[in-house]
């Protein structure tokens, strides 16, 4: 039995905290791969290691002499400081300056990805010597191609290359946040990418979990800055995880999720300072049915959507309206997230950031398509009801909509995906807040 146990920044943010770490992974002898992430914040006014990093590389453009900026004095105290607590043995100076050594030679954007590295890597090398545990650097095995994007075949055969499985027997660290070029170059995830990379060993080495630790017990229902009790979501599907994600729900990046769940490896998110909370469990099938006390998994939501609404008589008999709105789309290089029609009308979602600077699309459909009226609403938010309890639970659209209606919540799009996973619903921004904290009250009681 193999776990793979990815900690983050605020379960690594001094050396108390790397504590606790250890001390989970010395309780279960299956948790022998870890990656980490870089230091993190210490408190809400604190700044991440990685932050202070892509500051030196900010100056980097402009001055020679990189230790004349404080952020290099502050990366080396803090890592300073938890090596002392941790009661090791590790020159921090000595392996900073041979980061700098190699920044100076380095063009400005590679010097930002090599630099924004640095907190995983120094972090790794530190937790490592704390466990006994080898440090394998993620440079000798994930390759990334030449958009930044994981390589599997060459992250396989390179891991394969350098006995990971064998190594794995004894214990192993891995940084996260970073893999490297065909150009052994070091090329970052996007942030919070350690993410990424605990999925990667995790599918490399055939995990039977991948484990995720945090700051929270686990993914909750919905954003706890609307609902601050919100509950914890106890077993999820994949499905569930990405609909929630991609409204909004701040859990993982998509690219986190795929490599395991090509493998049907399952996902426990746990919380670093309540280890005994069993977490949320990401899984390709839930056994766990949600019941009929609380029959939803989770409400994610964003702001800021436009919605582009014609109208024609019999647009229903009329072959071809849809492909030629959708060509002009394409045309204009603009992507939606959704199209809802009815008999004689059709509306199109379209994020906030795919809108910007298309703002003459809705007069150039009006112009071409000459529907009948034509009305174009900014400042919509879409509201994701997820659960795959859905498909066998009746009346659950009916509740959300009860309570919307009780709430006096005005609701201006519905749509179901065909999967009948999920919800969605369209309010103005102003409610969006309040619409979230209704659906939740009405499910969870
Ligand atoms: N340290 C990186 C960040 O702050 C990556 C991570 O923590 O996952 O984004």
């Amino acid at each position: 039995m193999l776990r793979v146990a990815k900690f983050g920044g605020t379960s690594l943010a001094n050396g108390a905290q790397i504590k606790k770490v250890i001390g989970i992974i010395k309780k279960d002898p299956c948790r022998r791969a870890i990656v980490v992430s870089a230091p993190g914040k210490r408190h809400p006014r604190d700044q991440k290691i990685t932050d202070l990093l892509l500051r030196i590389s900010d100056h980097n453009h402009t001055r020679n002499d990189l230790h004349e900026i404080g952020y290099v004095d502050m990366i080396t105290v803090r890592f300073e400081e938890i090596v002392k607590e941790l009661g090791l043995e590790i020159d921090i100076k000595q392996i900073f300056g041979d980061i700098l050594e190699k920044v100076s030679k380095l063009g400005p954007l590679l010097a930002r990805e090599y630099l924004a590295s640095r907190g995983e890597y120094l972090n790794a090398i530190i937790i490592a010597k704390a466990l006994g545990f080898e440090f394998i650097d993620a440079d000798e095995f994930i390759h990334l191609d030449e958009k930044g994007r994981y390589d599997q075949k060459r992250t396989a055969n390179a891991a394969q290359k350098i006995g990971l499985v064998e190594k794995v027997e004894k214990g192993i660290v891995v940084p996260g946040f970073y893999g490297i070029d065909a150009q052994e170059n070091i090329r970052t995830f996007p942030r919070g990418g350690s993410d990424i990379t605990g999925a990667i060993v995790s599918a490399v080495l055939h995990a039977d979990m991948y484990e995720n630790w945090t700051d929270k017990p686990g993914v909750l229902m919905t954003d706890p800055s609307i609902v601050p009790d919100a509950r914890t979501i106890s077993q999820m599907n994949y499905s569930e995880l990405r609909e929630l994600t991609y409204m909004g729900a701040n859990v993982f990046q998509d690219e986190a999720v795929f490599p395991v769940r090509e493998l049907d490896i399952p996902i426990n998110v746990r919380d670093t300072n309540n280890p005994g909370h069993p977490g949320t469990l990401i899984v390709a099938k839930s056994n766990d049915e949600p019941n009929n006390l609380c029959p939803i998994t989770g409400i994610a939501g964003r702001k800021n959507f436009t919605v582009i609404s014609m109208s024609r008589a019999l647009m229903n008999q009329e072959i071809g309206f849809v492909r030629r709105v959708c060509s002009i789309m394409e045309e204009e290089g603009v992507s939606f997230e959704h199209m809802p029609t009815s008999i004689d009308s059709l509306s199109i979602i379209i994020s906030g950031d795919q809108f910007a600077g298309k703002e003459t699309l809705p007069s150039r459909i009006d112009q071409e398509m000459r529907p009948d009226g034509l009305v174009t609403q900014h400042g919509i938010s879409l509201i994701c009801v997820v659960g795959r309890a859905m498909v066998h639970i009746p009346g659950i659209a009916g509740r959300v909509f009860g309570a919307l209606g009780q709430a006096k919540i005005n609701v201006k799009i519905i749509n179901q995906g065909s999967s009948e996973t999920n919800i969605i619903i369209g309010v103005s921004d102003s409610d969006f807040e309040n619409a979230t904290r209704v659906i939740y009250n009405e499910f969870v009681v």
